[in-house]
């Protein structure tokens, strides 16, 4: 652990780590997140960390879910992040559960320069991301030499209000660099918004590109639709799929497409 980065601050005993819980399966979990949570004195943990994974926490320690699910309202990021100063600063050993990778859409990024600025260092341990879980689920590959060159995990909701991004997401120049460039999408928090990236994405790629849907990508309530790009939005609600859910849009899926439409919603492979 570095502190020399902030001489002028007290120095800090506790420590912290950002924890990835991976998408769901706690077999997904790395051998490293175990320990990291196994060490813990307290744990501060998200929606979508399944329980089961709190199974190897040291009987004693403080598990504090600051998500929607414990609750009503998910917890203030600033809560949660005071929440976790201050508990390094007593000297605790923090860990910081979030779902799939903590660097991936999980605010991670904000909590470590967050914690950086109070002089607290955090060790960050990845977690496989909800969006490879998703494909491996349908049995797809991210990337392949025929239909593939690269992968885009692009986020469906852009932050809005105060401090948020001018732009939202360029649907049409995604498309488009996707067409060209042959990239495979990968679409997290996007179902709500289905309709309008549908309609956005279709200015750049054919109607008929495949696309699927996967909900809780690794449980064994796993559910999916395999459809095309022009009948996203409508596949989502005759399957009745709903977040959490990962969108994948790309031509890796065209075996998929073609044996399963229409819709399949069962587990792959059964
Ligand atoms: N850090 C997380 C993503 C957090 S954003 C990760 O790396 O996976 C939350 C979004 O992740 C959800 O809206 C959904 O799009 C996706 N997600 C998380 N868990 C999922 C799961 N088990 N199955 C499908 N999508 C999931």
């Amino acid at each position: 652990m570095n502190n020399n980065a902030h001489p002028t601050l007290p120095f800090i005993t506790g420590r912290c780590t950002l924890v990835g819980a991976g998408p769901g399966d706690p077999e997904l979990l790395t051998v490293k997140a175990v320990k990291a949570i196994q060490a813990a004195t307290v744990l501060l943990v998200d929606d979508l960390v399944n329980d089961e994974i709190l199974a190897y926490a040291r009987p004693g320690a403080r598990i504090v879910h600051v998500g929607k699910r414990g609750g009503c309202k998910s917890t203030p990021q600033a809560f949660i992040e005071r929440l976790m100063i201050t508990a390094v600063r007593e000297g605790e050993t923090v860990v910081r559960l979030k779902g799939g990778d903590p660097f991936i859409f999980g605010r991670g990024g904000e909590e470590v320069e967050h914690l950086r600025e109070a002089g607290i260092e955090c060790v960050v341990v990845n977690g496989i991301t909800a969006g490879l879980a998703a494909v491996s689920g349908l049995g797809v590959p991210l990337t392949h030499r025929d239909h593939a060159q690269g992968v885009v995990f692009v986020t469906g909701h852009a932050k809005t209000g105060a401090g948020a991004a001018e732009e939202p997401t360029d649907w049409r120049a995604l498309a488009a660099m996707a067409h060209d460039a042959r990239l495979t999408l990968v679409i997290y928090m996007g179902v709500s918004g289905a309709a309008h990236i549908e309609r956005e994405l279709l200015h750049g790629l054919p109607a008929d590109t495949p696309a699927a849907v996967v909900q809780h990508a690794s449980l064994p309530h796993q559910r999916h639709v395999a459809t095309t790009l022009g009948r996203l939005k409508s596949s989502i609600a005759e399957a009745g799929l709903a977040s959490p859910a990962v969108i994948v849009v790309g031509d890796v899926l065209r075996g998929l497409a073609a044996a399963e439409l229409p819709a399949s919603t069962g587990r792959f492979g059964t």
